[in-house]
């Protein structure tokens, strides 16, 4: 006798198949980086690692498009922000925030721990910052107490990006001579970012996003001015120390036992980036993360969802934040698409807890990738009965064959 297992079970949570994560960080890592993480360990005094690992350090220099000095610590991205802050910084200092969104606050918060005072300029999360509020608030700066100007490029709660260039025009129109320091951990290899044509001092950059390797390792590139600064200021520290990390024995560039196997696996990270080239990627980025808007606009239609970002053109490469209405709580859906359909979304966060989702697009993916991650969270949508647009997938599959 045919039983018809399923019949009897509508509702029971799909265990089975791959699980599609667009979480915005950590992102799918490619199987041969997997692979290399998986080798065993090494002396790290021998040769061949400090080769390898010096390979890989100078391998990141093109990938954030710099000639200065790029240190890797074994920690996530939080741990570039401290580091970034504890060699060009010293207590009592103060610090320019433009607002992008949660994680222009939460950098703030941890200098505000580090005993460095901060200049925040407000924004609503849905509009990326006007360059000209920059260049305000410095030249309202007379005595220069403003030591340095932190900006995430693209904020991943409420998924602008910033124009870099913009900023570092508005800090010369100004005559201030504050650092610029510029986080790009949820921006590097999916978007342009030229570190030395736009006059970034300081950049911050996790392993696990744009990058396609595991969490866990962090970067910060410092240009001539920043080392420099570095030099002189008197924040208390040891393990993030920049001069630190380039003198002496090779294990002092990780102020310690090498983290091998992430060494390994950003190895193979750094050669995948090579062989699609940065401006292949930011392009393949593009075209799905207009793909994943495609749709949205068409959900949109319903009356339910709704973009985070207003306009367009501030919309990034890397993830969407879409909005629920005041009334329902986000967790639903993502509950629903994760247990029913194979696809792990993004919440919302910071201000945004609840009352959004999102859709990360970065790293090691691809139009299958993003169209079932689509698909699969229409299907939630579908079966909460959230009142959207027909013909969402349409819209995408025609934004992803028309690219081509
Ligand atoms: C993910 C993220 C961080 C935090 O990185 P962690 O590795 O979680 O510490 C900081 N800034 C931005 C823009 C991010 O997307």
């Amino acid at each position: 006798m045919v039983t018809e297992a399923s019949t009897n079970l509508p509702n029971a949570p799909v265990q089975r198949g791959r699980e599609f994560l667009v979480t915005p960080g950590p992102t799918p890592v490619p199987a041969p980086v997997l692979a290399a993480m998986g080798q065993q360990s090494v002396d790290f005094s021998g040769q061949d690692f400090m080769d390898l690992a010096d390979s890989v350090f100078t391998d990141l220099e093109p990938v954030f498009r710099t000639e200065g000095e790029v240190f890797i610590y074994a920690a996530n991205g939080h741990g570039a922000w401290e580091a970034a802050l504890a060699n060009c910084l010293s207590p009592g200092d103060k610090v320019l925030i433009p607002e992008v969104g949660q994680f222009s606050e939460s950098w703030r918060d941890m200098a505000a721990a580090l005993g460095i005072g901060s200049e925040t300029i407000p924004a609503d999360w849905r509009h990326a910052i006007d360059p000209n509020r920059v260049e305000e608030a410095l030249r309202a700066d007379s005595t220069h107490s403003i030591k340095a100007v932190l900006i995430v490029h693209v904020d991943t709660a409420a998924s602008i990006v910033s124009d870099i260039a913009a900023i570092r025009k508005a800090i010369d129109a100004a005559g201030h001579p504050a650092l610029l320091m510029v986080d790009t951990i949820a921006s590097l290899g999916t978007c342009e970012y030229r570190m030395d044509d736009w006059g970034v001092d300081v950049t911050i950059a996790g392993s696990q996003k744009g990058l396609m390797m595991a969490p866990g390792l962090s970067f910060t590139a410092a240009n001539e001015k920043a080392l420099t600064v570095a030099r002189s200021s008197k924040m208390p520290r040891r393990y993030w120390d920049w001069e630190e990390r380039t003198r002496g024995e090779h294990y002092q560039r990780f102020c310690g036992t090498a983290p091998e196997q992430m060494i390994f696996g950003m190895r193979v990270a750094l050669d995948l980036i090579a062989a699609e080239g940065l401006d292949a990627a930011a392009a393949r980025h593009h075209r799905l993360a207009n793909a994943v808007r495609a749709a949205i606009e068409v959900w949109s239609e319903g009356g339910f969802v709704s973009f985070n970002a207003l306009i367009p053109g501030q919309r990034s490469n890397s993830v969407t934040t879409i909005l629920v209405p005041e009334d329902f709580h986000s967790k639903q859906i993502r509950d629903r698409a994760r247990n029913h359909f194979g696809v792990a979304l993004g919440a919302g966060i910071g201000a945004l807890r609840g009352k959004a989702f999102r859709i990360g697009h970065m790293g090691d993916i691809n139009a299958p990738h993003i169209l079932g991650a689509l698909g699969a969270t229409e299907a939630a949508l579908r079966s909460l009965d959230i009142p959207i647009g027909a013909g969402a997938l349409d819209a995408a599959i025609a934004a992803i064959a028309d690219a081509v």
